[in-house]
């Protein structure tokens, strides 16, 4: 290996776990559902404590993620969903249409070519 290759470091994490500073069990970060974006509560005392920012940071991260799942989710329903009656009914026109004037080019060139050749 090379020196001149930029090499990738792997640093730990900075983020120190969450505990309940009033019984020092574990807590969870929560879900996306709290209304309290700073807040999380301890299962075991049942007690809100304010979260660090770095917290705050992955719980708006990950609500934004959400937010642009739902979204993508959305709008993959509208982009699959099949076209309305009306729009049915619009391309089946339009593609009797497209064939009526394809026969009457087809007549115009048979009738145009009959003509100029003399033949009736
Ligand atoms: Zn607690």
């Amino acid at each position: 290996m090379s020196t001149d290759e930029p090499s990738i470091a792997i640093e730990p994490a900075h983020i120190a776990p969450l505990i309940c500073p009033h019984c020092g069990a574990p807590v969870a970060l929560g879900t996306f559902a709290d209304t309290t974006p700073d807040t999380a509560k301890c299962i075991a005392c049942n007690t809100e404590g304010a979260i660090a920012p770095e917290y705050a940071a992955i719980r708006a991260t990950a609500r934004a993620a959400e937010s642009d799942r739902k979204e993508a989710q959305d709008l993959a329903k509208h982009l699959v969903s099949p076209p309305g009656p009306m729009m049915r009914a619009w391309m089946t026109v339009s593609n009797v249409a497209i064939v009526v004037l394809m026969l009457l080019l087809f007549v115009w060139l048979i009738v145009g070519m009959v003509m100029c050749l003399g033949i009736l």
